[in-house]
């Protein structure tokens, strides 16, 4: 349902930054091999460039022609004959007439000599030219996020800047009559909002830019104005006020912007009331359309529909590629019992690693509870149609 939607979404502009600056952002252009890659014969060993043929016959012994470092000059002139080999470092041209690289810890030197007591298949230890890519191949495409291996292509492609798109602005709404902000003073019956900042956190962490608006209280004039303001961002979120209490004013006071709810409530644990929709804004034509989502108000529910719901939507928006979430698997170390109906997201230690990893419920109190939360590393998913599931077996991990 989100990917439809988050299909028909564009990035509203692109701009060029400094390599470093392009971590973390989406890459609007291709990045090509200025290049071959490599643009020389590279050895990938410390050792003797040799014709493998030399060494049917073991120990061989081969006169030693010469030596190239990483970074010396291609010599010609040299060339690797039969019965000869070149001392080579890692990184350095192969010579000519030579079809692989001996590793050094296979020979012993003795002046102009070495004696080498293993053999080896022609082309081991030596990537050809252009094996990595030719001259004007495609590198990195546009819609990659920037992390630090397309920074390693980039930076090895010659570009000391990457065009990219523009980070959307997404507005972060929190309601809720009992919110204070972070440095007020708190009455007992209060607590402090922090939703505004975990989701912003999480914006920030998913390639969007936070706009953080005040508090709404659960007074519909004043959420109204204050959507108004977050309608001028590319997508807006909201935490709170999405349930069925009496002062949940968020969808009343979305309707009042003609807007259209594509979903009003889903069967996971924590989340179950998350509200979905657009409005019509700016244009006026679909492109023009603003999207939302009314978050559940508890904490832990904030941040899961967020990463499930909003995330996508916020890629997208972002010029991303569309992915699937990535779940890993773990061994449940000690048995869950739930009750069927909803697909639960719990918090969890995973542990151990390989086929040693293993997954925990934390105890906590139901998602109000960022303490328990924050000491856990992931969600375990539980699908809906399960009562019970038996330690040792593996079920999927949500990573956070
Ligand atoms: P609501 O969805 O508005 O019914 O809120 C559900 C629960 O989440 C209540 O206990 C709220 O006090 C709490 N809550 C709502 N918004 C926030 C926020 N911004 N920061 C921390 N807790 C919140
Ligand atoms: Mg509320």
């Amino acid at each position: 349902m989100v990917e439809e939607h988050a299909a028909t979404l564009r990035p509203s502009g692109k701009e060029l930054v400094e390599l470093l600056d392009s971590r973390g952002h989406i890459l609007a252009e291709p990045v090509v091999a200025d290049r071959d890659f490599p643009a020389f014969p590279r050895a990938t060993r410390d050792g003797y460039a040799v014709r493998a043929a030399d060494l049917a016959k073991l120990p061989a012994v081969l006169e030693v022609i010469g030596e190239i470092k990483a970074g010396a000059t291609v010599d010609t002139a040299l060339k690797v004959e039969s019965g000869q080999a070149a001392a080579i470092m890692t990184g350095a041209p192969a010579p000519q007439g030579c079809d692989a690289v001996v590793m050094v810890e296979y020979t012993s030197r003795n002046g102009d000599q070495v004696t080498i007591t293993k053999g080896i298949a022609a082309g081991e230890n030596i990537v050809p030219v252009a094996a990595e890519a030719k001259r004007g191949d495609r590198l990195l495409s546009p819609g990659a996020r920037v992390d630090h291996t397309a920074i390693a292509v980039a930076a090895s492609a010659g570009r000391s800047r990457l065009l990219v798109y523009s980070k959307p602005r997404v507005a972060v709404l929190a309601t809720g009559d009992e919110l204070v902000d972070i440095d007020v003073p708190l009455a007992p019956n209060q607590i402090r909002n922090s939703n505004t900042y975990s989701l912003a956190a999480q914006v920030q962490g998913a390639g969007g830019e936070s706009v953080i608006l005040p508090i709404a209280p659960d007074k519909p004039e004043r959420l109204q104005e204050l959507i108004a303001d977050g309608l001028d961002s590319d997508m807006l979120l909201l935490s709170g006020g999405v349930s069925m209490g009496k002062y949940d004013l968020v969808e009343q006071v979305l309707a009042q912007f003609q807007a259209e709810f594509l979903f009003t409530g889903v069967q996971i644990q924590p989340g179950r009331p998350v509200v979905f929709g657009r409005i019509p804004w700016g244009t006026g034509t679909p492109e023009g359309d603003k999207y939302f989502f009314g978050l559940p108000g508890n904490p832990v529910s904030t941040m899961v529909t967020f990463e499930l719901f909003a995330r996508p939507m916020l890629e997208a928006l972002a010029g991303m590629t569309p992915r699937k979430l990535v779940f890993l698997h773990a061994k449940l170390k000690s048995e869950i019992k739930t009750k069927p109906g909803l697909k639960r997201f719990l918090p969890a230690m995973l542990s151990g690693e390989f086929e040693q990893a293993e997954v925990e419920l934390v105890r906590w109190q139901g998602s109000g509870d960022i303490a328990a939360t924050a000491a856990a590393n992931c969600y375990v998913v539980i699908p809906p149609d399960r009562e019970r599931i038996e330690a040792g077996e593996w079920i999927p991990v949500l990573m956070r």
